[in-house]
């Protein structure tokens, strides 16, 4: 594969005379790596013979390498990149980055670097990809996403025979006797010619099978796992739930609305070795993807002690940033007991708790000041009868933990913030309210003066816009997915997917949030495009700013010498691509990835250089 360098060779190196080296490699640093580039960036042409005192384990060389070791943009997005302004075009400042020990050895010129490179340094020439901060993903459940990726996916299963054809491949790898799980068909497009368990009992007899649907209102399941559940002619459905049946009284093999449950529920729960396996599923997943960490919205008792395990054998890829669920008593205790991590350093911290405290706007649950447009005498549901613990959440603050509350309605969002107003002794605790999708105007300078994290989702502004509206009417969706208000109000941002209900692609995520349009470009103006941020403030919500949600910003984020060896190697320059044609940010590809100097993921082109 071949990376065009849009930029000459002069053009690519200009940033690095407007920007001197010192200003790459700030303090804190290694002194002695330091010392060793600033003497040698003055040679004409280091000797290839010499071997450095300290020399790299890793260089990436012949990138375009964003180091982002500049002042943020204002909050009407004006950069802080004084060169960038200047130039009126974006470039690189960096052409190679160096690793060692787990940090950032320094960031310079390929010239620059080739000093450090001793006897073993390992050599990857990038052809002119683009190396960003690594990315990281502020709120994302990995177990359910290594679930889902292990499902057999029906999403675009055109028929019943299509169904099925997928679903005796899988059992061709599965054991005898355990349960296969699906999910996807769609019950609207099936529902006037539902499938049945005949086919699905005489091609796969030997395996329970559950298929959901995509919305989750129906399940299909064959002759074995109906049998598992004991359900037959004689059983009563709950209320408000269907069991399909034929002339004969015979169930059919699909369960509709509140009778899901019924097969659901006949499934043994996942055993630690399926935790771990679908937790590894997703990190690597992830990797592939681009991320760097990941801050896991919400670990239950049996995934923290997974979680835990891993980091205990060093076997996390990824870097895991833990909230644990406030829905869970017995673990909240325990973790009130001992106190937050403090090792900021290590695979996995856990310094937060997840708690809801209402719920979502497409199924009108999230709480609201005032009725939805589209149901009158209704404003969702929240707080206590919800389930949040308020009590309990208020001892974990006290006891040092970051709040992270989920709140969606403008109702929800206003109380949350009451609550932290109430319970936090200072704005430097960072507490972060969970997609702050809907909030108030007079709301939204609290963020910043409580110094409350709005830890948002691009995905699901592009998602939603079909029916938010609906919702909200034409006022209240003024607020919603107002990224571009709540930083002008002060209030410090994250991006991320609440993956894997939204796809964490960080292309989408990109293209989302400058331009405010779906995966097919939709609306071409871009919905509310007053909101949308700017690229760098984009880039910098998946990466510093995530960083800050997480108190890491001085560790990772940026790329400068002494921060962790963290970094995302992408096909396309989005900075290029973007003033030609936002909508290309969707085909770009992530080439690698690299975690404290590992690299978690090379595509194969790299990978031969490893
Ligand atoms: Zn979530």
């Amino acid at each position: 594969m071949h990376f065009a360098n849009t930029a000459s060779p002069r053009s690519l190196l200009s940033p690095l005379r407007a920007v001197p080296l010192r200003a790459i490699i700030p303090a804190p640093v290694l002194a002695l790596a330091l010392a060793l580039v600033l003497t040698l960036s003055g040679c004409a042409e280091p000797t290839a013979t010499m071997e450095p005192e300290a020399p790299a384990e890793l260089i990436l060389t012949n990138g375009r390498i964003y180091s982002f070791n500049w002042p943020d943009p204002s909050v009407d997005g004006r950069t802080g990149r004084l060169e960038a302004e200047t130039a009126g075009e974006w470039l690189p400042d960096a052409q190679a980055i160096a690793f060692a020990a787990g940090k950032v050895l320094a960031v310079g010129s390929d010239a620059q670097l080739s000093a450090l490179r001793g006897r073993s340094t390992r050599m990857v020439d990038l052809d002119g990809a683009t190396v960003l901060p690594g990315l990281i993903d502020s709120h994302t459940h990995v177990f359910e996403l290594g679930s889902k990726l292990e499902r057999v996916d029906l999403d675009d299963a055109v028929d019943e025979a299509d169904a099925v054809a997928r679903i005796v491949r899988r059992a061709k790898t599965t054991p005898a006797g355990q349960w296969i799980v699906g999910q996807g068909w769609d019950e609207g497009a099936w529902a006037n010619n539902y499938p049945t368990k005949a086919l699905l009992t005489e091609a796969v007899p030997d395996h329970p099978v559950y298929m959901r649907s995509l919305h989750g209102f129906a399940v299909w399941g064959n002759e074995r796992a109906l049998a598992l559940a004991g359900i037959t002619a004689d059983t009563v459905p709950p209320t408000g739930g269907e069991i399909l049946r034929d002339a004969n009284g015979e169930p059919t093999g699909v369960l509709l609305n509140r009778a899901t449950t019924l097969l659901e529920d006949a499934q043994p729960a996942p055993s630690d070795n399926d935790l771990e396996r679908q937790l590894l599923l997703a990190l690597t997943q992830m990797a592939e993807d681009g991320y760097v960490s990941v801050h896991e919205a919400g670990a239950t008792a049996r995934q923290m002690a997974v979680l835990e395990d891993l980091e205990a054998r060093g076997e996390l890829p990824l870097r895991v940033y833990s909230m644990l669920s406030l829905r869970e008593p017995e673990l909240m205790e325990r973790w009130i007991k001992k106190g937050p991590d403090s090792d900021a350093d290590s695979m996995l911290v856990t310094r937060a708790i997840k708690g809801y405290f209402d719920g979502a706007l497409g199924s009108r649950g999230a709480r609201m000041l005032a009725d939805y447009a589209d149901k009158p005498g209704h404003r969702g549901i929240s707080g206590e009868s919800y389930a949040f613990d308020g009590a309990l959440a208020a001892r974990a603050m006290a006891a040092g933990f970051q709040l992270a509350i989920h709140a969606i309605g403008d109702e929800g969002n206003r109380a949350t913030l009451d609550f932290i107003e109430a319970h936090q002794r200072s704005s430097q605790e960072r507490h972060r309210i969970e997609h702050a999708q809907v909030v108030a105007g007079s709301d939204m300078p609290r963020f910043g003066r409580l110094g409350v994290v709005a830890s948002m989702q691009p995905p699901h502004a592009a998602e939603d816009k079909t029916w938010a509206e609906d919702r909200l009417g034409p006022e209240r969706v003024r607020g919603a997915y107002a990224w571009r208000s709540l930083r002008e109000q002060g209030a410090s941002i994250t991006f991320n997917a609440d993956n894997p209900g939204s796809d964490h692609s960080i292309f989408y995520g990109l293209h989302a949030a400058v331009t405010r349009r779906d995966k097919n470009r939709q609306p071409a103006e871009g919905w509310y495009v007053d909101e949308a941020l700017t690229l760098e403030e984009t880039i910098l919500a998946y990466t510093s700013w995530s960083a800050r949600a997480a108190f890491s910003e001085r560790d990772t984020g940026r790329l400068a010498a002494g921060m962790w060896a963290d970094v995302t190697v992408l096909d396309i320059d989005p900075f290029a691509i973007i003033k030609q044609d936002p909508g290309q940010l969707l085909n770009g590809k992530v080439l690698m990835t690299v975690v404290g100097g590992n690299v978690v993921f090379a595509s194969n082109d790299l990978q031969k250089q490893l």
